[in-house]
């Protein structure tokens, strides 16, 4: 279905399908588990989330786009009325934090679902399944080597450490001489 999304449709579909938090795929299925918890499955469609790694994208974009205009608001808020502190704590700090937060929902969809359709166009879909399982099935053979290779790797013994004996003898023995003498 996505590979048939071209130009302006492939993006009216994601901004659609991130704005709503619907599936990249079938579109019918919920895109979150929570706020901002990506599903593991698509209930509707079975789509597998595993390709979705979005990172710091959202903060970065909501960053950028949001948070930085509305800084010049707030700029001009403190310089064309110059207000008192408090007016900053219940103006601006509002203005800059519920946008950013209410961004970041429809920001991570857009990314998610641009993620989809693009490394399925690239790829074909059967390709992208092909590859997404093959990925999954390495991560999962990998780590489990790795952690008991760490586990089981023998702990080098402590060199025992020689001890020179009779280390003081000779100037005991001049401090008994002279005490005698
Ligand atoms: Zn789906």
């Amino acid at each position: 279905m996505t590979t048939e999304l071209e130009g302006r449709d492939k993006w009216r579909w994601i901004f659609e399908a991130g704005w709503r938090g619907l599936c990249p795929h079938c579109g019918e299925g919920r895109m979150f588990r929570r706020w901002l918890k990506v599903s593991d499955r698509c209930e509707a469609c079975g789509l597998d989330y595993d390709f979705a790694a979005p990172d710091d994208g959202p903060a970065f974009f909501s960053l950028c786009f949001i948070a930085f205009p509305l800084l010049f608001l707030v700029v001009w808020f403190e310089v064309a009325m110059n207000p008192p502190w408090w007016a900053h704590l219940l103006v601006s700090a509002p203005l800059m934090i519920v946008p950013c937060l209410a961004a970041l929902h429809p920001i991570k969809g857009w990314l998610v679902a641009s993620q989809y359709v693009n490394q399925a166009q690239e790829a074909g879909t059967g390709a992208l399944w092909a590859g997404l399982n093959a990925r999954a099935k390495r991560d999962a053979e990998g780590r489990t080597p790795y952690a008991t290779a760490a586990e089981a790797a023998p702990v080098a013994p402590a060199a025992p450490v020689a001890v020179p004996s009779a280390l003081s003898a000779p100037a005991s023995d001049a401090l008994a001489e002279r005490a005698d003498g």
